[in-house]
This record gives C-alpha cells, structure tokens and sequence, in this order.
C-alpha cells in the first residue's frame, strides 16, 4: 500500500515519520493510501520551513506581472484535470461527482481572482502631506505561511488563501486533512509542472504534531486554518501568542427562515439541498429550518423532498448523497439524533440503520428530520455536521432573529421570502457573517470574503479576494523629503 510522499522544497520526498494512518474510502472502507501522521511528522514541517524561507527570500523580489504568470498556468492544469480531481475527491470525502466538480470550479475563481494582484495591490500615494513632503503606502509579503485544511472541500479550501499568498510575494505549506491527502497530491502534481521556485509551494502530511510544529515555528509568519471551532480557538491562541498573523474560520449552526409568503415548492427544494448537500457536511449547510406561521404545508413539502433524495457512492451518477466521512463521524451523528430524542425531540424522518444496498460497509445516514428540541436545550445549539434537519416554528420575524443572534455562531443566515421589507430587515440584523435571501447555501465567491461572525471565526481579515491579499501583505508607510538643495548637490 503506498504511503503517501510529501512535496518540499520542488521534490516528493519520504516523510521522516514512519508510523501512518489509513486514508479510507468513506463509501466502502476501502483503503486507498496511508499517510504519514505521528510525531516524527513535526521534522518534515522543519524541513519544509527552512526550503520555504530560502524561497520567499528570491520570490518577494520579482516582479508582480512574473509572479501571477504561473497562476495562468495552474488554472489551465487545474481545468484539464478537472475529471480526475472530481473522480478523486469522491472517492476520498465521498461526495457526489458533481459536488466534487463545484468545489474546483471555487478553487480555480480564487486562481483567477489573485491574478488580479497587481491592481489587487497597488496602494495609496499622498503628494505634499506636508510642503515637500510626500507620503505612502506599500503592500510587502510576510514570508513562510501556512494553510491548514478539514477534510470536507480537500481541493477548495487551501484555495482561499494559496493563490493570493503567492501572489503577494509569500512563500506556503499546505497541510491538508489526513482524512482526505490525496486530492491536494494530485493538485500538487500539478503544481510540481509550474515554473515555480524550489520550496515556494510544499505539502506536509500529518495531524496535531504537524499543526504544533507550524504553531511554534518561528519562521512561519502566518497561519490560515479553516476546520472545528474547538480547533480554530486552539490555533488563533497559539499562533498569535506566538506572534503570528492568524486567520481561523470554524464550526456552523446555520439558522434558515422561511416567512408565510416564500414560494413552497421552489423554497423547500433550495432548502433540502442546502442541509442533505455534501450529506450535511458543508461548513455552510442549513441546518436549523424555521418557519413563521405556515408550519403545516412547508413541512409537507420538506418531508418530500428530504425522502426521495437519492443516497449511495458518490461515483454513481444517480447519486444524491454521499456517505458521512468516517464511521466515527456517523456513530457521532447518530448519538446527536439520539440525544436530540432525549431533549424531547421527534423525528419525522428517520435516516438512522438504513444501510446502502452494495455498500453495507459505508459511513450512510440517509435524509433525517427532527422537530420539538427545545430553544434552550443543548442540540439546538450543536454543530452536528451530518444530514440532519431541525424544525423549529415562531411566530414572526423578529422572533427568528433574536433566536440567530443569541445563536454562538455566525457563519451563515438565509430568510426566505418575497417581501423586500423583511429581506432588508434581515439582512441588516441577523448576526452572521454570510447571509442568504432567498439562496441556501450563501457562499461568497472568489472576490468576497468568506465573512464567518462569532465562533464561526477568529482573527480580522477572512480568506478570498482583497480580504486575503491585506492578509498576505504587511503595510510599509514611507514617508519621503527631497529637498531642492539636496538634490543640486549630485
Ligand atoms: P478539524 O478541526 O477536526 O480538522 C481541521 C484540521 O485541523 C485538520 O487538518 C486536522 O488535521 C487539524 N487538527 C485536528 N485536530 C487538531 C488538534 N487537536 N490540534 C491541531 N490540529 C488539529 O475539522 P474537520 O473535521 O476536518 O472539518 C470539519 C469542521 O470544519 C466543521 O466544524 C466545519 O464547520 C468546519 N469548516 C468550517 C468552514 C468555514 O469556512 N468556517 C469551512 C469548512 C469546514
């Protein structure tokens, strides 16, 4: 069985940790690779640190025009590889194909957005702030950074910030989720083809030792992470108090409300595939469904559309749903439904012990559905990232927005309705970073920061468009007299 290779200083090399981890086919329980995860780990991130430096040193000094040129390239490779990248993220994570084939087209937006850079960068220039005096700003690289990935979007994810840190001049490590490596192997073979300095661009394999060893190091200047929110605390308090630059997205409850004059059929369509998309896996997925008033007809109709969704191995056309990630992550999820019956809670759809014809092994919950938790109880307020839906009714407006607001995250909210005046209400109060109106799954593209709020993010400057190139770019401010007389003198 192969065991994986990192990719440091231009070349694939051996880890220098010998004990590894299966990485498994969600769907099967097949073993597609083992990947190196130990403490042993930590020397290959030293090792990639030191190429990646050496790199940055060269690289921050060519010229902007030159450093985006192999971003051209990567989106061409990354297009023409598209169909094995979808095939293998399937495999791996176990979404459907055409999920698979969204989350690149989102990486290579993000290709095609940093090579705006050399606009994206330009600064500002004051003449005579005082008489004689000229004063600006310019946009430096801040060296080694780093991106730690979930398993969830193994392609997408490392795009918010990959494309704009070289762009800007920075030099990166990719530490993707052990769960799912081998995505990002197939993209780094990619990128081994571009015209790109030794050690500008390095993938280390690993977990928790790895993440440690990038915490600590001194050369790493900043770190973006995207993955839990017990996670994202961690790394933005190590990392900061070891003085770096730390942006960290995490965890979701996303709230969605459905007001009595939104469209049925189309509304419970759009929010089904918000919450059972990725089989609930997405850090964007709905999963608290609140209806205002119209509780009987809308739940018909999300019953309906929750029930026929296809569920099996993603690499079946047919396919709707894919598997949850690991058998853990089921058992966890499953424990979660169980717990939500504890709360007082009643399923109107049971997604529990129905296992896939052919794929009995598989990590499957189908399509569930839940109401009556309590508004103060604990599940309501638990990321339970699986295809689970919670209903919840309220009388009005104001109501589903005092319930978001007291909510502990902030990643996404989404109003569903016709009336301009409670959209705008909406999108005004709620308290989320991400809002949807009449959109279930509020994703920003490339040119928006992905805006999570609360414990959905920590740090200032989000991933993606210009949020990412201030967050690669420290500001120098020069503030410059050439006085007539001196300049006689030569
Ligand atoms: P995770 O937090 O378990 O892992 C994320 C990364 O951190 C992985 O690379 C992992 O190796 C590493 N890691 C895990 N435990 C660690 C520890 N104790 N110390 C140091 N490093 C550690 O997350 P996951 O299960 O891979 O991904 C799912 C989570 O990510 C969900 O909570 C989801 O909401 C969140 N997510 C958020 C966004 C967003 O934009 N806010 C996007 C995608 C996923």
């Amino acid at each position: 069985m192969q065991v994986l290779q990192n990719y440091i200083n231009g070349k694939w090399v051996s880890s220098q940790c010998a004990e590894t981890r299966d990485v498994l086919n969600p769907a099967t329980q097949e073993v597609l690779a083992k990947v190196p995860f130990g403490a042993a780990t930590s020397k290959d991130l030293e090792t990639a640190v030191l190429a990646a430096q050496e790199a940055y040193l060269g690289w921050k000094s060519v010229s902007v025009l030159k450093r985006i040129q192999p971003l051209f390239k990567l989106k061409q490779l990354l297009e023409e590889n598209k169909e094995e990248i979808t095939k293998l993220i399937t495999l791996e994570c176990g979404k459907t194909l055409a999920e698979s084939a969204g989350e690149i087209q989102r990486a290579i937006e993000n290709v095609e957005v940093a090579c705006g850079a050399p606009m994206l960068m330009q600064s500002e220039f004051l003449e005579n702030v005082a008489t004689g005096i000229d004063e600006f700003m310019i946009r430096q690289p801040l060296g080694v950074t780093a991106c730690i990935a979930p398993f969830n979007f193994p392609a997408m994810i490392s795009f918010w910030f990959l494309p704009y840190a070289i762009a800007t001049g920075n030099s990166m490590i990719i530490k993707p989720s052990e769960k799912v490596p081998l995505t990002m192997m197939k993209i780094f073979e990619l990128i081994d083809k571009l015209d790109l300095p030794p050690g500008l661009l390095n993938l280390v394999h690993g977990g928790k030792e790895t993440v440690d060893a990038i915490l600590d190091h001194p050369l790493v200047k900043s770190i973006s992470f995207v993955g839990s929110t017990p996670v994202a605390k961690y790394i933005y308090a190590r990392g900061t108090a070891n003085g770096k630059r730390v942006q960290a997205q995490g965890g979701a409850k996303n709230p969605v409300v459905i007001l009595p004059d939104a469209d049925i059929e189309v509304t419970s369509q759009i929010i089904t595939d918000s919450v059972y998309g990725c089989a609930g896996q997405r850090c964007l997925a709905a999963s608290v469904v609140i209806t205002v008033d119209n509780d009987a007809n809308i739940k018909e109709a999300l019953y309906e559309s929750a029930k026929k969704r296809q569920v099996g191995y993603g690499l079946e056309s047919t396919v709707e749903m894919g598997p949850v990630i690991t058998p853990e992550s089921k058992e966890r999820i499953e424990t979660l439904i169980g717990k939500g019956l504890q709360e007082g809670g009643k399923l109107l759809l049971d997604g529990r012990n129905q296992a896939v014809s052919g794929y009995e092994k598989g990590n499957f919950i189908r399509p569930t559905i839940m109401e009556g938790l309590p508004l103060d109880g604990e599940l309501i307020k638990t990321e339970i990232f699986g295809p689970v839906m919670t209903l919840v009714h309220m009388k009005n407006v104001d109501d589903a927005i005092d319930f978001i607001n007291r909510g502990i995250y902030g990643n996404m909210a989404c109003l569903f309705t016709t009336s301009g005046n409670s959209a705008r209400k909406f999108r005004s109060e709620a308290m989320a970073g991400n809002i949807g109106i009449n959109i279930g799954i509020a994703a920003p593209m490339a040119q928006f920061p992905f805006s999570g709020w609360k414990e959905s993010f920590f740090g200032d400057l989000h991933g993606q468009g210009k949020h990412a190139i201030e967050f690669f770019t420290q500001t120098k401010v020069v503030v410059e007299r050439w006085p007539k007389e001196w300049t006689r003198k030569f």
